[in-house]
């Protein structure tokens, strides 16, 4: 079932490949620069000498190994991992893409331009802000890009004693640790017993200290916070901002604008919501979207429609400066691009009931074998508590996970909101069908059966991988990485 290496396949002299003739007269070497002895080779490089046929059995094997959204479902909460159309791989191919460079002649350049700058005016409407910036690369350098600027702005007006950050409980982990990298002190606010943010906690922890409150809407539980325009109110009247955590916006696109809510900044994981598969971690793209009183903070440069066309704008005193390299990563700008033309208003409107109507059904599925601890209607996600069967049985969210694997489902994500013990957290998207839905729910509930009965069974899955169960914590605290 594993599959060794390829240097543990080489056999000496064997070859893939076939040089043409030397059409060089003998003894052109000397002709030459000569070659510093230092950086000359003593001996060959251990290169896997093998044969085509075993180069394409070898990576043909490794394909069929790895799981992806292609080959089956994969409900991971927070995280979305949705079927990304085909079309945007095949523009994304084009030739007309693929070989242009970020400092050619602007003149030369003004379609992939005006896809930017169209996209930026897309994200705009779909998430109520006035303009963006494409550069960061990830929704943790968004996140890292908006509170820069919101840092910027603070200092601009002498506010030097806004120091903190308030982040809930429920937030993605990247929240406080970019408030951190930014020299921000990060502070938590309490969940309530429904899941939502503790509305005592945080008129508590409002003051003139306060730089902003981070916040996911629905949040990591799968629910939306009934209370958003209050608390929008409650941070701007004590003069901080709200920064909205859009990693995940496939519960409210078309229906719901972060805008509307009162926030002041965001970012969006393009790579997440909008198409481009980022199982493997990466390339993604988390662009920042703001409203006018941020505007002038965003990165440089912006794109700009002028008479003579798209431009760079340079001239903006009050910029952040630059975050990435050029634009960011343009080819997942691309695909975001062709993917919200082809949905259209209606489309991705649709694809939010759809992911909405999807988690519902299978909680509802789901929820007379298994403890879901907050939300009787969720949006997008919810989260299963294994802690009683851990009681109980000693089954963990773990096992469970691991369990599915060999069911061929890739794992829920797992102990994420950390206000969940043991934590599974479900997504299913929009783009899985009822019999997936039911197919899903029914092998989940099969498991949990079995390991009922026989739970030492489930400790030993996954069964059918090529490496078993492995010791995650020693990976972490003691990775070994060489060969
Ligand atoms: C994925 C995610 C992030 C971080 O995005 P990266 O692209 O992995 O850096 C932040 N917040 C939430 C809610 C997320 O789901």
């Amino acid at each position: 079932m594993s599959e060794p290496l390829l240097i543990d396949k080489s056999k000496k002299g064997r070859k893939a490949y076939c040089f043409p003739a030397l059409d060089l007269p003998r003894g052109f070497e000397q002709a030459l620069p000569d070659i510093p002895a230092s950086m000359l080779r003593v001996k060959a490089a251990r290169l896997p000498e093998v044969a085509e046929l075993d180069v394409v059995r070898h990576f043909t094997k490794l394909s069929t190994q790895s799981f992806g959204v292609d080959n089956g479902c994969y409900p991971l909460g927070s995280c979305t991992m949705k079927y990304n159309p085909k079309l945007g791989e095949l523009i994304a191919q084009l030739p007309a893409f693929t070989t242009i460079h970020p400092l050619q002649d602007l003149s030369t350049a003004q379609g992939s331009l005006s896809i930017m700058y169209n996209l930026l005016e897309d994200l705009s409407s779909i998430t109520g802000m006035s303009w963006g910036s494409l550069q960061p690369c990830a929704g943790a350098h968004g996140e890292y890009t908006g509170l820069k600027m919101i840092r910027a702005y603070f200092m601009k007006k002498g506010e030097t004693k806004r120091t903190k950050v308030l982040v809930p409980i429920s937030a993605h982990g990247t929240n406080p640790a970019s408030a951190a990298m930014n020299g921000f002190d990060v502070v938590t606010i309490a969940s309530d017993r429904e899941g939502l943010v503790d509305m005592d906690d945080l008129a508590s922890k409002l003051d003139d200290s306060v730089a902003a409150l981070m916040l996911t809407n629905p949040n990591t539980l799968g629910l939306f916070e009934k209370n958003i325009l209050k608390i929008s109110s409650m941070v701007h009247a004590s003069g901080g901002l709200l920064y909205y955590d859009g990693a995940n916006l496939n519960a409210i696109m078309g229906m719901a604008t972060p805008g509307d809510m009162g926030f002041d900044v965001l970012h969006l994981n393009l790579h997440k919501t909008f198409s481009t598969p980022h199982g493997g971690g990466g390339p993604g793209s988390g662009p920042v979207m703001v409203n006018d009183i941020l505007r002038p903070f965003l990165p440089k440069p912006d794109i700009e429609l002028t008479d003579g066309g798209y431009a760079y704008s340079w001239d903006r005193p009050d910029s952040i400066g630059k975050v990435s390299m050029f634009w960011g990563n343009f080819l997942v700008l691309l695909r975001a691009y062709v993917y919200v033309l082809r949905m259209g208003s209606e489309g991705i409107r649709a694809a939010s009931s759809h992911a909405v109507l999807n988690a519902n059904y299978l909680k509802s599925r789901l929820e007379k074998h298994f403890d879901i601890p907050y939300g009787t209607k969720v949006m997008h996600e919810f989260v299963i508590s294994c802690e009683s069967l851990k009681k109980e049985y000693g089954i963990t969210a773990q096992d469970i996970a691991k369990g599915l694997i060999d069911e061929g489902y890739h794992p829920p994500t797992m102990y994420f909101p950390s206000l969940v013990p043991e934590a599974l957290m479900l997504e299913p998207t929009e783009s899985e069908s009822i019999e997936t839905l039911d197919a899903f729910a029914d092998t989940l509930i099969a498991i949990l059966e079995r390991a009922k009965e026989d739970p030492l069974y489930l400790k030993g899955a996954p069964y059918t991988t090529p490496v078993g169960r492995l010791d995650e914590v020693k990976a972490v605290k003691e990775p070994d990485l060489r060969y």
